[in-house]
This record gives C-alpha cells, structure tokens and sequence, in this order.
C-alpha cells in the first residue's frame, strides 16, 4: 500500500507498507478520490486526539478489486463502494453487546485510524458499502455528511412542518437544511458570513439570518415568540454557542453536531433556565446506507460547492499550502485528491 501519512503535526511523508489481505468477510478496494475535510487539517496541524503516524483523508471513494475466498457478500470485482469513514472497534463493552451503534471507541479515518489518501485499503464487507449508478463519484464524497445530518434528524426527532435553526452554515449546516427541507421541516439557517449566507440561499433555504443582535428577535418573529424547540449548533462553525441557546425556546433539545471535538465553552445558565436538552452527534455510522438513498434521491446538492481537486502527485504541497490558510467559508479545509 503507497499513500501520504502526517507523521508528526505539520510533517507529510511518503508510506509504502505491506497490508495482509488474509481475513474472511473482507474486500480489496482501490482508492479512486480522497476527501479531506477540516478535520484532516486540524489533525496536520496537531490535535491531542489524533495518534500520529496517521494517513489522511476522512473520505474515501473506490472500487473492489478482489473478495476473500468463500465471500457470499454479493460484491464483486469492479463494484465502486464507500468505505465506511468511522468503524466500530469490535472491542468495547458496547461492541460486546452487539451495540455497535454505540461504540465507544469509534475507529475515526485520518484521526485514530489510516484514511483514504492511499492507493488501496483493505476492509471488512460490513465497512462498505456499494454505490448504486445513480450516485456519481464526486456525489458519493459526501455520503458520510449525509448520514450525519439524517442521524441528527433522526435523533431531535425532526417533525414535518417543525422549525429547527441551524447555526452555522458550513457544508454540513447547509446538508443539514437541505434534508430538513426535504423531511418538509422549516429550516432557519443562521451564520455571520455573508459567502455561506449566499450558499445556503443558493441551497433554496428560505430563511437565512445574519448572526446580529437581531437575531433573536427575527427568530422569535418566524416561531411566533416562542423561538424554536430544534436547534443544531455546527460544532465546525466559529459562532458563539451562545447564540444557539439563546434561539432555543423553553425545554428545546440542542444538538452539537459536527465531525470534529472542539473545546466549546457552553452558557448553563441559559440552559438551566429554559431546562435545555442536549444531544451530541459526531459520525453519522448506521446511516450511511439511508444517505447513500438520500442522495439518490437529490435530498441534498453537493455541485452547489467549489471544493478544490488536484491529483495525488500534488496533494502534499496543497495541503501545506490550505492548512496556512484555513477560513470558516463554508468549503474551507476540504480538498479532493484523485488518486488514480
Ligand atoms: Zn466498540
């Protein structure tokens, strides 16, 4: 296997390591695009989270190259798939149970675990899944923020015809009004950068708000004074958690939602007050396969994006270069990297 690994913050390398490709159940896939996302720049540019040496590239889009002997899993050589970004460890107590939605210690692509800036990977079957000819390659890179954003609505229990204000408008924020709209939700999409206020207007979402001191007078306006019971706070924004707390009404469920963990600082006071309920969200593992349909069936946009691409011979020097230059624009730290 060749590939690109962060060998230490701020420290790329070429890797050439042999991987056994021996166990049962399991495929051969050979990386086609990579995706690196935000989070792959903050692991470049040092996260405590991260155990280095590690490959980058939280997506990763490819095709079968070979099954394991006996395999009854239906795939089949030339097959394009998406292997999964985040894996169940098989080892906690949660995995034990056969709870693997809720494992405890989640292989993460490009954090705790290789990514996909390599030329091939070799997974079990129940790490992949297949891409249905309808779903185009550049579509397929965004499956994992897909799943993301059905668990959240999923998880707040979303209802038709219900507001719920998302704060922070990055590609995930837009995905996540998008579905809201296509599960015929009211989204209020709400950030203080004018260029995401644009994409989201772009996305079709019709109420965008400028993060002012307005705001919770517009919003209260739209929700008829009792502000909104569904709130999402991007966690990948840099707005102030304050806000989504202040736009929650009383006994409304807030939900942090976003690929990365970053050190937030959250207001009790105003949760206590209004008796918040939290909900924390941070892979969309178990609905891969429900946003694979989603995207299918054109629930979300991902061509509204301008996501830089270049080939795998000058990924090194590209992701030195975005990394000095991350922003909170919308598709700021994502590069796609062909590899073939
Ligand atoms: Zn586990």
């Amino acid at each position: 296997m060749d590939g690109i690994q962060i060998t230490e913050p701020k420290k790329l390398s070429a890797i050439s390591k042999t991987e056994n490709f021996d166990s049962i159940d399991s495929a051969k896939v050979i990386i086609t695009k990579a995706l690196l996302l935000r989070e792959d720049f903050i692991t470049f540019l040092g996260d405590e989270r991260a155990v280095y040496p590690v490959i980058p590239a939280r997506i990763g889009i490819g095709k079968i190259s070979a099954v394991s002997a006996g395999d009854n899993s239906g795939f089949e050589r030339g097959n394009r798939v998406f292997p999964h970004p985040e894996t169940a460890c098989g080892k906690c107590f949660e995995c034990f149970q056969g709870d693997k939605n809720n494992c405890s210690d989640f292989n993460i692509a490009g954090k705790n675990a290789d990514g996909f800036l390599r030329d091939f990977v070799v997974l079990e079957n129940e790490d992949i899944s297949l891409l249905p000819p309808s779903v185009n390659d550049y579509t397929a890179l965004f499956i994992d923020h897909v799943a993301m954003c059905d668990k959240v609505i999923d998880q707040i229990k979303l209802s038709k015809g219900e507001y719920v204000v998302i704060v922070g408008g990055d590609v995930l924020g837009i995905f996540m009004a998008q579905l809201a709209m296509y599960y015929q939700a009211v989204p209020i999409l709400v950030d203080n950068n004018q260029k995401n206020i644009e994409y989201a207007k772009r996305a079709g979402v019709y109420y965008t708000l400028f993060a002012d001191n307005k705001l919770e007078k517009s919003v209260a306006e739209l929700t008829g004074a009792r502000l909104a019971k569904k709130v999402v706070y991007m966690t990948g924004s840099n707005l102030n958690s304050d806000i989504a707390l202040k736009l929650a009404g009383e006994h409304a469920t807030v939900c942090f939602a976003g690929f990365g963990t970053p050190s937030l600082r959250v207001n009790f006071n105003i949760a206590l007050i209004k008796q918040l309920n939290f909900i924390c969200v941070t892979n969309g593992y178990g609905n891969i396969d429900s946003a694979i349909n989603l995207l299918s069936n054109g629930a979300c946009n991902p061509t509204l994006f301008n996501i830089p691409t270049v080939k795998q011979t000058q990924a090194m020097e590209k992701i030195k270069e975005m990394a000095s230059t991350l922003n909170y624009d919308a598709e700021s730290g994502m590069l796609i990297v062909d590899i073939l």
